[in-house]
């Protein structure tokens, strides 16, 4: 998973500090590196390194990235290792003039593509399918970037939303099913795109609508453009955006994500009645679906787990033997509000399983009398290929267990999960045309 921003300001110098608040917003989908690239008219200046956007960038870094058009990028490693070679985004000097490019998504055809333009002489840096992206469009016989840009994106398969640009143009691109979201929003003077909408209000920017799939944006000397390029204008948007992933603040293809995880916590109150003294969430994945729990079902909410909100995400860090040092050190529970009492705890889902035992753990230490784990949505059961870092099946507790070996292995007293017809009802119409290939396995776009 990663996050991705545009901005378009013909009037002013100032792209690089836009792009810095907008990739400060969505920090959130990715902790790993980060990076923006600038044009002032003809120049393109770079700076990325390993780490969280605050820490990369301050007003020195950011007044020698000049420029009236800029693009970013949060990322949080899917294909290619997590070094900074691999951070994005990618600048390259082409038939098209320079061209950077930022990718949020996953190709399928990555290996394949890969294999093809290594055997006609391409050579790499990295290892991201982004570069691969970018080799393709250096190599493609079109007028201009623009069909060159189409042409390559009609060629690759997965989860693609990409914002690029050159000295003077701004190109926003969404794959032919939609499976990443990206926003346009507006300023006084110019355009902003970002993955989520809570990144427009951080930049000063009004929303004004999806990217949609198979959509291209273009944002130049001749104003703004769109151009179809592929697919069927319906949306396969991915629903774990509405899970866990995007910002509860966002609104994404036109739905709130904290109303849906409201209605996620209320339906799956609907769906279990259990018997308890407290409504506890896992901060903060977890927060909005609790209250949504606790107000259907009457059971009082409070915080019994309190994060360090300086800590990030502790999935974000690739080894295990970290991860388990960083629950850790990432919650502490609060025993005067667990002492004796029967817990509903509420996570946002269980994909190793590994966090939610810990948390369980915690309560119980903290002298909850009984810790029923109720999960905000489906059993997480096929690894997605799509842009979020969910490793193999092997890997996925509820792929490899029974609902009972579940509970048994992260010690609850139950274990209660969304059912997809109850996640179908909280996120609303279109939903079962959304991608759910991590609950389901069926995956809208085939894996090679
Ligand atoms: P675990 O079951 O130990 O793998 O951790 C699952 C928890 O990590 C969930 O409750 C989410 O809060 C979070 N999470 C789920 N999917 C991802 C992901 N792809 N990347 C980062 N964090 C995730």
């Amino acid at each position: 998973m990663c996050g991705v921003i545009g901005v378009f300001l013909p009037g002013q110098m100032d792209a690089a500090r836009l792009t810095f608040l907008g990739l400060y917003a969505l920090q959130h989908r990715g902790q790993e590196s980060c990076g923006i690239v600038t044009s002032d008219g003809s120049r393109l200046s770079a700076y990325k390194d390993m780490g969280l956007v605050a820490e990369i960038f301050d007003d020195e870094r950011l007044a020698r990235l000049p420029g009236r058009i800029g693009i970013g990028h949060v990322r949080y490693s899917t294909t290619g290792e997590s070094s900074v070679i691999n951070a994005q985004p990618l600048l390259v000097r082409s038939r098209y003039g320079l061209v950077a490019l930022a990718h949020n998504g996953n190709l399928v055809n990555a290996r394949s593509l890969s294999a093809e333009l290594q055997a006609s002489g391409a050579i790499f840096q990295t290892t991201t399918d982004t570069e691969i992206i970018l080799t393709l469009i250096g190599r493609a016989d079109a007028p201009n970037l623009e069909q060159a840009v189409v042409s390559v994106c009609r060629e690759l398969k997965g989860a693609f939303a990409l914002t690029i640009m050159t000295a003077d143009r701004l190109i926003g691109i969404r794959d032919p099913l939609g499976i990443r979201p990206l926003v346009l929003g507006k300023l006084a003077d110019g355009f902003v795109l970002a993955s989520e909408s809570c990144a427009l209000s951080t930049m000063g920017a009004e929303f004004v609508r999806d990217v949609l799939p198979g959509e291209m944006l273009v944002i130049g000397p001749d104003g703004l453009n769109s151009y179809y390029y592929g697919g069927h204008g319906a949306e396969s948007l991915c629903i774990f955006e509405y899970v866990y992933f995007a910002r509860p603040d966002s609104i994404l293809s036109g739905r709130s994500v904290y109303q849906t995880r409201l209605a996620i916590g209320a339906q799956l109150a609907r769906e279990y009645q259990i018997t308890a003294d407290l409504v506890v969430p896992a901060p903060d994945s977890g927060v909005v679906a609790a209250l949504g729990f606790a107000k259907e079902s009457g059971i009082p909410f409070d915080l019994g787990l309190i994060k360090n909100r300086y800590v990030g995400r502790t999935f974000i860090q690739p080894a295990q033997s970290m991860r388990d040092l960083g629950v850790k050190i990432k919650l502490n529970p609060v025993g005067p509000v667990l002492a004796g009492k029967k817990v509903i705890l509420i996570d946002d889902s269980v994909v190793r399983g590994t966090t939610s035992a810990k948390t369980v753990r915690l309560l119980r230490e903290a002298g909850a009398a009984e810790v029923h784990l109720v999960v905000a949505s489906p059993p997480y059961i096929r690894p997605c290929y799509y842009g979020i870092d969910t490793s193999s099946t092997e890997q996925l507790i509820a792929a490899n267990n029974s609902l009972a070996a579940v509970q048994e292995k992260i010690g609850a007293d139950s274990l209660s999960y969304l059912s997809l017809e109850g996640l179908h009802k909280a996120v609303g119409s279109g939903a079962n045309r959304m991608c759910r290939a991590c609950f389901t396995g069926e995956y809208l776009v085939p894996i090679q």
